[in-house]
């Protein structure tokens, strides 16, 4: 069933979208293929994913590999003082470290707790977690569980938008549900692995390679049906 907001700048029978994402999400399975996705220790995912929110994959990368070769795992990370926590990140150049120190070590104290050092591998259960959103538990299920699950970022929002398969005006959970309905859910795990590589690769958030495209003919973008000017907030206008 159709989610209920946002509107579309094209018209589209709600089937022909259906035809037309699977086809997608079939082009991009070839162009980025499946034996890249690596599924991890969903704990490891976890953590990774709360030290990524608005960082470089490389900042990432580096400073998850600093604070497990210090803290191997979830007891040391939940016996860890905040503040050292903290001084790994700031050191390794990691943005909002303050947060993100202290959302580690108590998301590691309540999953010990109260999980019994298990993550949970339940959407729900993962945003009671602090630092975790619905695009974090996403990726946990996804990279961690290797469960279906459509993680929506920055690329799979602004990629699902482009296409025209979820509305220009809608937040990225509502993405989050359109895709789920246009897509069978067997191929949701490769939904965001791929769009994240294409997002990359071809549909840069500025000047999108529309030319070099596998996904051409099948976009609205391309063919300028698409306004994500829509979707955007307008500044408040000054009071006189
Ligand atoms: S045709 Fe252009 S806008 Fe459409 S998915 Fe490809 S790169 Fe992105």
């Amino acid at each position: 069933m159709r989610p209920s907001s946002g509107s579309f700048t094209f018209e589209e029978d709600w089937d022909e979208k259906k035809k037309r994402a699977l086809l997608i999400v079939r082009k991009l399975m070839e162009a980025y293929p499946r034996d890249r996705l690596l599924h991890g220790d969903p704990y490891f995912t976890l953590i990774r994913c709360i030290i990524s929110q608005r960082n470089r994959d490389e900042v990432t990368d580096r400073a998850a590999e600093a604070l497990f070769r210090r803290y191997p795992g979830i007891e040391e990370l939940a016996k860890a003082k905040v503040e050292d926590v903290q001084a790994l990140l700031r050191r390794e150049g990691v943005g909002l470290w303050r947060s993100k120190g202290r959302w580690i070590v108590e998301s590691s104290r309540i999953l010990l707790r109260e999980y019994g050092g298990e993550v949970p591998d339940d959407v729900h259960e993962l945003m009671r977690l602090p630092g975790i959103g619905r695009k974090c538990a996403n990726i946990v299920l996804a990279y961690g569980f290797g469960r279906q699950a459509i993680p929506v970022d920055t690329h799979v929002n602004r990629i699902s938008k482009r296409l025209g398969l979820a509305p220009p005006d809608v937040p990225p959970e509502k993405v989050e549900e359109y895709l789920r309905e246009l897509i069978p859910e067997d191929l949701w795990i490769y939904v965001n692995h791929a769009m994240v590589d294409h997002g990359k690769a071809i549909c840069r958030p500025i000047g999108p390679r529309c030319d070099e495209c596998p996904l051409r003919e099948l976009c609205p973008y391309a063919k300028g049906l698409v306004d994500l000017k829509k979707g955007r907030k307008r500044k408040p206008r000054k009071q006189a």
